[in-house]
């Protein structure tokens, strides 16, 4: 019944893990790197519980790949979705807001303006199930439904309620406001719900923000001028808006604002939403059903923020390349996840690098008993140890109360001199924070550098490393290419040979931080709070970043981390490898990195 002749050591305990909490009703969450076979062990275990409902979470649609051809070979039933938008024929890709589609979609289904829908309503589910065990692959069904006239979107939907494996990026199921046009309250205790990269729900918020900007502001008043000229409050309510944001003293960082004041100068969102509809009715009439799908109604983000306000979200002020903006979060992250955790019948939670198990009780407020494993610890090292050092510098720090001219001109002495010794491969060097970045940088030569900006893509950067002998790419910890950056030669062995932390990668101080902080404390005491929102997050984006260096069997890789606050004992027991040399000065790093870096990678 195990898809593969030979399962790795575990994989099946494992698997029996999971069919036992299926079966009790609990949460397991399961921390092992890759290689070890989350995916197949979770699918196994669901299959080892008799195959009941599960829905299957990932982060990225290029996640849906694996679960799904595991569910194929190990004889469940699966279905996926993405994204509704990403997915769609007649948008071909254009960039709405995604509730603008939402709403633009069923317009065009409520008036059958759609061909691709029309077709699916014909389409019998057989059919769909044959797409899928034919192709395998989620972008290939896509494609292929397209092509033959259906939309992809509706036609899959057909084979929820047939299938036992259903395989959803997060936000059909985390952020409440797409859930809830799938799934009632009451239709999810009949799932087991797994989450795959489940670290990642430390910054869940992040999915439900809303977030307007100036100029969106300034459109949206354009916008209400031409088509509901009637609607003079709510143009002033948006200057005034525009004057608050010009007045304030903002940076980088989140500035909290004052819940009440936006709500007096905003008033209510129900305003906000009749209005939308009413631009909405006079774009259609403009631009014909032709163009549905792709109408855009600037006001709508405003309408979602001020809804925001009405419910346990914060809003904040930030600036970000000399744009403004407003954003508006929930401050205590279980309010997304909890109706979820607490319904579904059991939780699986996996990842390469899990938080502190505590956090999900604590934080998430997961009240279902939690059973955590360690892969490696209980099975051994998925690959051999002997492929990885582990240098701690503890000359220099990322400490705010340290930061000067010295310190910037030390980390790049460090980063400059480790990479003029590489002979070959990728060194990853990841700092806290872009700010971070940008001052270590002042004092480096840029020439042949990579460095990521808050609009790079993955492919920017194999685009880059392709066809270089060597290459020094500089990153933010959390960012999507310590997320998500994976780089290996022909024969699948991991380009990355060096990865430098520079600077314990805390998340930056900031009054959302401040707040989480204040509000945890209440529950579980400052200490407890502390943990969770400092080290729990460096740690996990610690782990991310060097996880990315050693994907294979023979891949062999240097892990310098330079920070003396490495050292604190919270940290190094939950990064969890042996320490190979401790440096506590400059001379001693360029001696230890020149023979490491000569003689360990070959
Ligand atoms: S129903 Fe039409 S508009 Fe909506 S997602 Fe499908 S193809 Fe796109």
């Amino acid at each position: 019944m195990f898809p593969y002749s030979k399962p790795r050591t575990g994989q099946i305990s494992v698997a029996e893990k999971v069919a036992n909490t299926i079966s009790s009703g609990g949460c397991l969450c399961i921390e092992a790197p890759t290689g070890f076979g989350k995916t197949v062990a979770v699918l196994y275990g669901v299959k080892l519980a008799g195959s009941p409902n599960t829905l299957y979470l990932v982060r990225t649609r290029n996640e849906l790949v694996q679960p799904l051809i595991e569910s194929l070979k190990i004889g469940l039933k699966p279905v996926f979705l993405y994204s509704k938008k990403a997915m769609c024929p007649l948008l071909r890709g254009g960039s709405i807001d995604i509730h603008d589609f939402w709403e633009n979609c069923r317009i065009l289904r409520k008036t059958k303006m759609c061909p691709y829908y029309v077709n699916t309503e014909e389409l019998d589910v057989e059919s769909v199930y044959k797409f899928i065990e034919r192709l395998q692959n989620p972008f290939k069904i896509v494609r292929e439904l397209s092509k033959r006239g259906y939309c992809p979107f509706y036609s899959l939907k057909k084979l929820l309620p047939l299938s036992n494996i259903i395989i959803l990026t997060y936000p059909y199921v985390l952020n409440p406001s797409i859930r809830e046009a799938f799934f009632s309250e009451e239709e999810i205790s009949n799932y087991v719900v797994a989450v795959d990269e489940a670290h990642s729900l430390l910054s869940i918020a992040d999915i439900v923000e809303q977030r307007v900007s100036r100029i969106r502001i300034e459109r949206s008043i354009n916008e209400i001028r031409k088509y509901s000229p009637q609607s003079t409050l709510l143009i002033d309510r948006l200057y005034h808006l525009l004057d608050f944001i010009d007045k304030a003293s903002v940076d980088k960082r989140l500035r909290h604002v004052d819940k009440d004041f936006l709500r007096n100068l905003l008033g209510t969102p129900d305003t906000w939403f009749d209005l939308v509809d009413d631009i909405r009715i006079h774009k259609v009439k403009e631009y014909g059903y032709r163009d549905v799908v792709s109408i855009r109604v600037y006001c709508l983000p405003i309408a979602y923020l001020v809804w925001s306000l009405y419910s346990r979200y914060e809003p904040f002020i930030y600036q970000q390349n000399d744009l403004r903006y407003i954003v508006s979060k929930p401050i205590d992250q279980s309010i997304i996840v909890k109706p979820v955790f607490d319904k579904a019948s059991s939780i699986i939670l996996f990842s390469g690098t899990l938080p502190d198990p505590s956090y999900y009780s604590d934080v998430l407020g997961i009240d279902k008993p939690i059973e955590y494993i360690d892969v490696e610890d209980v099975y051994g090292p998925v690959f051999p140890i002997e492929n990885r050092v582990l240098v701690i510098a503890t000359y220099v720090s990322s400490k705010y109360s340290v930061r000067s001219r010295h310190i910037y001109k030390l980390y790049a002495d460090m980063i400059q001199y480790t990479f003029n010794h590489l002979d070959h491969g990728i060194m990853l060097t990841v700092y806290p924070s872009y700010d971070f970045m940008k001052c270590i940088l002042e004092y480096m030569d840029l020439d042949k550098v990579f460095i990521e900006e808050r609009s790079t893509r993955i492919n920017d950067v194999i685009d880059y490393c392709t066809n270089r002998k060597k290459c020094l790419v500089n990153a933010v910890a959390g960012g999507k290419l310590c997320e998500g950056i994976e780089i290996v030669d022909k024969k699948g062995r991991s380009l990355i040979k060096v990865v430098f932390i520079a600077g314990v990668p805390y998340p930056q101080p900031d009054d959302y931080v401040e707040l989480s902080l204040k509000q945890l404390s209440l529950k579980i005491g400052r200490d407890g709070a502390w943990k969770h929102l400092y080290i729990d997050t460096a740690v996990t984006r610690t782990k991310q970043a060097i996880g990315r260096a050693v994907r294979g069997p023979s891949d062999q890789a240097v892990y310098i981390l330079a920070d003396n606050r490495f050292m604190d004992p919270r940290i190094l027991k939950r990064i969890g490898l042996r320490i190979n040399k401790i440096v506590r000065s400059r001379a001693e790093y360029m001696r230890v990195v020149k023979v490491l870096l000569r003689e360990f990678l070959v």
